[in-house]
Protein backbone atom coordinates (compact mmCIF):
# COMPACT_ATOMS: atom_id res chain seq x y z
CA UNK A 1 0.00 0.00 0.00
CA UNK A 2 2.86 2.53 1.11
CA UNK A 3 4.59 1.87 -2.37
CA UNK A 4 1.36 3.45 -4.03
CA UNK A 5 1.67 6.84 -5.25
CA UNK A 6 -1.15 9.28 -3.94
CA UNK A 7 -3.19 10.10 -7.19
CA UNK A 8 -5.74 12.99 -5.26
CA UNK A 9 -8.25 10.61 -5.39
CA UNK A 10 -10.82 9.19 -3.08
CA UNK A 11 -10.46 5.81 -4.19
CA UNK A 12 -8.73 2.95 -2.74
CA UNK A 13 -4.92 1.92 -4.12
CA UNK A 14 -4.78 -1.71 -5.77
CA UNK A 15 -3.28 -4.13 -3.40
CA UNK A 16 -0.99 -5.59 -5.89
CA UNK A 17 2.44 -3.73 -7.24
CA UNK A 18 2.73 -3.82 -10.96
CA UNK A 19 5.91 -1.76 -13.47
CA UNK A 20 3.20 -0.55 -15.64
CA UNK A 21 4.43 3.02 -17.28
CA UNK A 22 0.78 4.10 -17.60
CA UNK A 23 -0.01 3.18 -14.04
CA UNK A 24 -1.90 6.04 -12.02
CA UNK A 25 -0.94 4.59 -8.31
CA UNK A 26 2.94 2.90 -9.41
CA UNK A 27 3.83 5.42 -12.11
CA UNK A 28 4.07 8.90 -13.23
CA UNK A 29 0.91 9.06 -15.04
CA UNK A 30 -1.26 12.20 -13.69
CA UNK A 31 -4.91 12.45 -13.48
CA UNK A 32 -7.07 15.51 -13.91
CA UNK A 33 -10.00 16.55 -15.37
CA UNK A 34 -13.17 14.37 -15.36
CA UNK A 35 -13.97 11.64 -13.15
CA UNK A 36 -16.78 9.45 -14.97
CA UNK A 37 -18.34 5.88 -13.43
CA UNK A 38 -19.84 3.82 -16.27
CA UNK A 39 -20.22 0.16 -16.85
CA UNK A 40 -17.45 -2.14 -18.73
CA UNK A 41 -18.61 -3.78 -21.65
CA UNK A 42 -15.43 -5.37 -22.42
CA UNK A 43 -11.85 -6.25 -21.15
CA UNK A 44 -10.65 -8.09 -24.51
CA UNK A 45 -8.03 -6.16 -25.54
CA UNK A 46 -4.84 -5.85 -23.57
CA UNK A 47 -4.56 -3.24 -20.88
CA UNK A 48 -7.75 -1.60 -22.09
CA UNK A 49 -11.30 -2.20 -21.18
CA UNK A 50 -14.36 -0.42 -22.46
CA UNK A 51 -16.57 1.74 -20.48
CA UNK A 52 -20.13 2.39 -21.67
CA UNK A 53 -21.73 5.18 -19.78
CA UNK A 54 -25.72 5.74 -19.93
CA UNK A 55 -27.46 9.80 -20.43
CA UNK A 56 -30.67 11.02 -21.24
CA UNK A 57 -31.70 13.25 -23.59
CA UNK A 58 -34.37 15.40 -24.19
CA UNK A 59 -36.27 15.38 -27.80
CA UNK A 60 -38.14 18.44 -28.73
CA UNK A 61 -40.28 16.61 -31.56
CA UNK A 62 -41.71 13.67 -29.81
CA UNK A 63 -41.46 15.12 -26.09
CA UNK A 64 -39.62 12.83 -23.93
CA UNK A 65 -36.39 11.80 -22.92
CA UNK A 66 -33.93 9.28 -25.11
CA UNK A 67 -32.16 7.42 -23.88
CA UNK A 68 -28.19 7.44 -25.03
CA UNK A 69 -25.19 5.55 -24.49
CA UNK A 70 -21.78 6.51 -24.64
CA UNK A 71 -18.91 3.81 -24.98
CA UNK A 72 -15.22 5.28 -23.94
CA UNK A 73 -11.48 3.20 -23.72
CA UNK A 74 -10.10 3.24 -20.82
CA UNK A 75 -6.36 2.24 -19.91
CA UNK A 76 -6.33 -0.68 -17.05
CA UNK A 77 -2.95 -1.20 -15.38
CA UNK A 78 -2.48 -5.05 -14.72
CA UNK A 79 -2.72 -4.16 -10.95
CA UNK A 80 -6.31 -3.66 -11.36
CA UNK A 81 -8.71 -6.77 -12.02
CA UNK A 82 -11.43 -5.78 -13.86
CA UNK A 83 -14.19 -7.98 -15.28
CA UNK A 84 -17.05 -7.05 -17.53
CA UNK A 85 -20.08 -5.98 -15.43
CA UNK A 86 -18.14 -4.45 -13.29
CA UNK A 87 -18.63 -0.42 -12.51
CA UNK A 88 -15.96 1.33 -13.40
CA UNK A 89 -14.62 4.63 -12.13
CA UNK A 90 -12.36 6.21 -14.67
CA UNK A 91 -10.02 9.30 -14.45
CA UNK A 92 -8.91 11.85 -17.23
CA UNK A 93 -6.00 11.72 -18.29
CA UNK A 94 -3.14 12.71 -21.14
CA UNK A 95 -4.17 10.69 -24.03
CA UNK A 96 -2.29 7.24 -23.94
CA UNK A 97 -2.87 6.35 -27.40
CA UNK A 98 -5.60 7.57 -30.84
CA UNK A 99 -8.80 6.76 -28.25
CA UNK A 100 -7.87 6.16 -24.53
CA UNK A 101 -7.52 9.19 -22.44
CA UNK A 102 -8.61 8.37 -19.43
CA UNK A 103 -7.56 5.44 -17.13
CA UNK A 104 -9.65 3.21 -15.00
CA UNK A 105 -8.67 4.14 -11.05
CA UNK A 106 -11.18 2.17 -9.13
CA UNK A 107 -14.29 -0.25 -8.79
CA UNK A 108 -17.61 1.04 -7.89
CA UNK A 109 -19.33 -2.47 -7.76
CA UNK A 110 -17.86 -5.72 -8.47
CA UNK A 111 -20.67 -8.09 -10.83
CA UNK A 112 -21.35 -11.29 -9.30
CA UNK A 113 -21.55 -14.34 -10.91
CA UNK A 114 -25.06 -14.64 -9.94
CA UNK A 115 -26.21 -11.59 -10.79
CA UNK A 116 -24.84 -12.03 -14.38
CA UNK A 117 -26.21 -15.36 -15.00
CA UNK A 118 -29.73 -14.03 -14.54
ZN1 LIG B 1 -0.20 -0.40 -10.86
Amino acid sequence: MSESRNIGLEVKAPERKCDDVNCPFHSSLRVRGKLLTGKVVSVSAKNMAVVQRESTKYNNKYMRYLKKRHKLHAHVSPCLDLDTGDIAIVAECRPISKTVSFVVVGREAVASKAQLSK
